[in-house]
């Protein structure tokens, strides 16, 4: 048996479900170690709503660690420094960790394996956090996919993911090694306590994470197919915050909705809907670690000339939720507040900053990826350039989401959008999803009586723009395309 190991503990902070986990408890001495700080995250330091995440679900998890025998080593500085010091210093003969697929993670990662291999420490790494290895998954021709529906035909022809395992029942203890720096000392939560909307939403850690999927299995997952729509209804699993900490398994997430299912508590139908979300965050991941310069890069390289506007006081309206569209502030509102919006006003935030405003596609992932809980290179880079058209299987640039339309088909009552915008709380569903309407009686044309923006830009004009904003970057692709509104 390893006499010592280390485990190097990144978004994995759980014990069930992680391999990692596993073979870090089969030796006599462990030593599990957290790397603090940005020197390993490239272009891409935690955000102020992941960092106040993090300030909360790092002394779970050292509980979690205390409670199973051992005790968590923070130190601040890069990963490659960090583990070879201590592997020299402390005779580790070997250190395990569960993999990252993002560019700076993958880097971190490549950087520590050489370090090792030239003390002669051995190291051993693992898919803990995704169903399959996005090297594994490939075209027929051997290439890495660029649409979704037939990476997923792939995904499903291979063999079910495998049942996921219990955590350890212990970890050994170490009588070596740093103190390590406190939890506090990290500086990760805000100067100025804006969290109070976060606390008051979330449960960070492992507990908190196996809670929200029991009680989406039980109550959510049936009418999933409908309820994933609606954003006024806790209707999809809030999990994403955790899955993007590690705090749960992926494994245990698909096992659990298929056992819900097997029980009776959710259809078929309801089953595979759930699932092939799942699978978008891999196929996300897929992409991402095909094409690492997705990030900021548009996928279709024609986009990188596209006509994007600068105009810093229309981004500032679209980040504070002031831009006279109810749907569309409500979300970013509930961003704001909450550090998570529900996935179709995703969509219609996003399309609306880049169709409506013109304002380039980065700005948004930027902005949601400081405010996101559930920040997620992968997903976010996805979602952006889909919102955008210029991504791996994206909307077509010239379906634009007509916001209005939105709200009347997913928030028909207009109980998100008055949740949101309370400002529009008194008034009629249809007054409040289209104060500026007609059926609104001109609420805007009277002075005072409402103090709520008006539509920061007109939704015909808007298109037309940005269908012409198309059509210089694709040669007549919108006419060609045919131009549809939705
Ligand atoms: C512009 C834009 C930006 C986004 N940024 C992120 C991000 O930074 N982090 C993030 O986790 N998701 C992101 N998404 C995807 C999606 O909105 C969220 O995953 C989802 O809303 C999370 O809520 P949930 O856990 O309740 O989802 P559920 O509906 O319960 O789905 C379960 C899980 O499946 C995965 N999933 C679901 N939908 C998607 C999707 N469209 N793409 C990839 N994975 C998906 C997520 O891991 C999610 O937690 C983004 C979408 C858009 C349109």
């Amino acid at each position: 048996m390893t006499v010592r190991r280390i485990w190097w503990i990144r978004r994995d902070l759980r014990l069930d479900d992680n391999p990692a986990a596993l073979r870090a408890a089969s030796c006599e001495a462990l030593l599990p170690v957290f790397v603090a700080g940005d020197a390993d995250e490239g272009d891409w330091p935690l955000g102020g709503a992941q960092r106040w995440w993090l300030s909360q679900s790092l002394p779970r998890f050292a509980a979690t660690l205390e409670r199973a025998g051992s005790r968590l080593i923070v130190i601040e500085g890069d990963a490659e420094k960090v583990l070879s010091d201590l592997a020299r210093r402390h005779s580790v003969e070997e250190v395990v960790w569960s993999r990252r697929f993002d560019p700076a993670g993958l880097a971190a990662e490549r950087r520590v394996e050489a370090a090792l291999d030239r003390l002669g420490v051995a190291w051993k790494s693992f898919l803990s956090n995704h169903l399959h290895d996005p090297d594994e998954i490939a075209t027929k021709e051997g290439r890495p996919y660029q649409v979704y529906t037939p990476f997923s035909r792939n995904c499903a022809q291979r063999p079910e993911p495998a049942r996921p395992k219990a955590a350890p029942r212990a970890l050994p203890s170490a009588d070596w090694g740093p103190k390590g720096a406190s939890i506090g000392s990290l500086g990760l939560e805000p100067a100025i306590d804006w969290a109070g909307g976060l606390r008051e939403t979330w449960t960070p850690g492992e507990e908190g994470a196996g809670v929200r999927l029991a009680s989406f299995t039980r109550a959510a997952l049936d009418r999933y197919p409908v309820s994933r729509d609606e954003p006024s209804t806790v209707g999809t699993s809030m999990l994403s915050p955790h899955l993007a900490f590690g705090e749960i398994g992926i494994r245990r997430v698909w096992h659990a909705a298929g056992a819900a299912s097997a029980r009776g508590e959710a259809s078929p139908e309801s089953l595979a809907k759930f699932h092939s979300e799942l699978l978008w965050r891999e196929f996300a991941t897929h992409v991402l670690y095909h094409f690492p310069r997705t990030t900021l890069a548009p996928l279709r390289a024609e986009y990188a000339r596209f006509p994007w506007r600068n105009d810093p006081e229309a981004l500032r309206r679209w980040k504070r939720g002031q831009t006279g569209y109810p749907l569309v502030d409500a979300g970013m509102r509930q961003l704001w507040h909450t550090g998570w919006m529900h996935n179709r006003v995703r969509m219609v935030v996003a399309s609306f900053l880049v169709k409506h405003l013109l304002l380039p596609w980065q700005d948004g992932a930027r902005w949601f990826w400081d405010t996101l809980v559930d920040a997620d290179l992968a997903n976010n880079s996805l979602g952006w350039q889909w919102a955008a058209g210029c991504g791996a299987d994206a909307a077509p640039y010239f379906r634009i989401f007509n916001p209005t339309s939105q709200a009347e088909k997913f928030d028909a009552e207009a109980r998100y959008i008055k949740r949101w915008v309370p400002e529009l709380a008194s008034l009629a569903p249809k007054a409040a999803i289209d104060p500026a309407g007609k059926g609104a009686g001109g609420l805007f044309g009277i002075g005072e009586e409402l103090k709520y923006s008006a539509p920061m830009v007109d939704h015909a004009m808007a298109r037309g723009r940005a269908l012409a904003a198309l059509a210089s970057v694709s040669k007549g692709g919108a006419k060609a395309a045919g131009a549809s509104e939705s």
